[in-house]
């Protein structure tokens, strides 16, 4: 199946509407699905606005622009997504919103279409669980901004085969990607190493070892990372921080991995990050 013409991108959201964008620039054509019509065209204003910043850039003209936004089909109804070949679920990161799509996708789509899910925590082996082709479900976790970041983290579930994991391999590569391997476990790689990274550097702050600016300077200049733990916590959304902290404290058992009071206290303030306008800063 290296050869998928027809791929189908759930949410139109964040991350939905990046993934909808690499698919259609890679030549495939897109169904993207949303239960909101309201973030469906939202979705289609930042692709738009998205590759219009990459044709200013000369990495694209005008006219590729143009025939790549047109293989992008917006739809509310999941039946228009039965001619997918493969389907990357990129919906709001509740076990009870994915399962419930995995299970709509698994009565829809033929036997062989493969079923993807880009959350961040949530394990595949359960959403697998919950349809008749566990062997043909996988994580394919992007990050933000898609169209902009290299990595493509693939979860293996307990049931992936290897045909379905060579068939992801073969998608991520064709959409510009460099796919790494991880099995499924809390947190996967990325968030179970980085998310206790950020959750530290707001106990520093909270227990008055440093301020955020402080914290955030001994990573750039000391540690070669473009932007701070706190920074990029604010960039993240402190709500998404604490909810993957918990995620990993459940699902590793381990209470090292709850989530800093200070990070819950924010959240319960509002001060999500830069969504909110504020978080470890302010952003006008
Ligand atoms: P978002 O809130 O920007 O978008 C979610 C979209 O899903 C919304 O448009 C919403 O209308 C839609 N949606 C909700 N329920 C739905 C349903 N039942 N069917 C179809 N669409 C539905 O969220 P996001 O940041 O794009 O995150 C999406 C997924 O990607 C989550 O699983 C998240 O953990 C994961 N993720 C996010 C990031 C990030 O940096 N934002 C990075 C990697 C992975």
């Amino acid at each position: 199946m290296a050869g998928i013409r027809t791929i189908g991108v759930i949410g139109a959201g964040t991350m939905g509407n990046g993934i909808a964008h690499v698919s259609a620039r890679a030549g495939l054509r897109v169904l993207l699905y949303d239960v909101d019509n309201t973030a469906l065209y939202r979705g289609l204003d930042t692709i738009r606005a998205n590759m219009a910043r990459e044709v200013a850039k000369q990495k694209l003209t005008v006219e590729e622009a143009e025939e790549a936004r047109s293989r992008i089909v917006l739809t509310t109804s999941l039946d228009d997504l039965v001619p997918a070949e493969l389907v990357i679920e990129a919906a709001t990161e509740r076990f009870a919103v994915k399962s419930e799509i995995f299970r709509g996708l698994d009565r829809l789509l033929p036997a062989g279409a493969v079923l993807a899910s880009n959350t961040s925590s949530i394990s595949i082996t359960k959403l697998a669980a919950v349809t008749k082709r566990p062997g043909q479900v996988i994580g394919m976790h992007f990050f933000n901004p898609v169209p902009v970041m290299q990595l493509v983290e693939v979860i293996r579930g307990l049931q992936t085969t290897q045909e379905t994991l060579d068939m992801v391999h073969a998608l991520a590569v064709r959409l510009g990607k460099t796919p790494v391997e991880v099995n499924d476990a809390a947190g996967f790689v990325s968030n179970r190493v980085l998310m206790p990274l950020i959750n530290e550097a707001a106990y520093a702050v909270m227990e008055g070892v440093a301020t955020a600016e402080a914290v955030d300077k001994v990573f750039v200049l000391g540690m070669a990372h473009p932007m701070g733990p706190l920074t990029l916590a604010d960039f993240i959304g402190l709500d998404v921080c604490v909810d993957i902290m918990r995620v990993l404290a459940e699902g590793l058992g381990d209470p090292k991995y709850n989530p800093c009071p200070l990070l819950v206290r924010m959240v319960d303030a509002g001060w999500l990050g830069r969504k909110s306008r504020r978080g470890f800063y302010t952003y006008s």
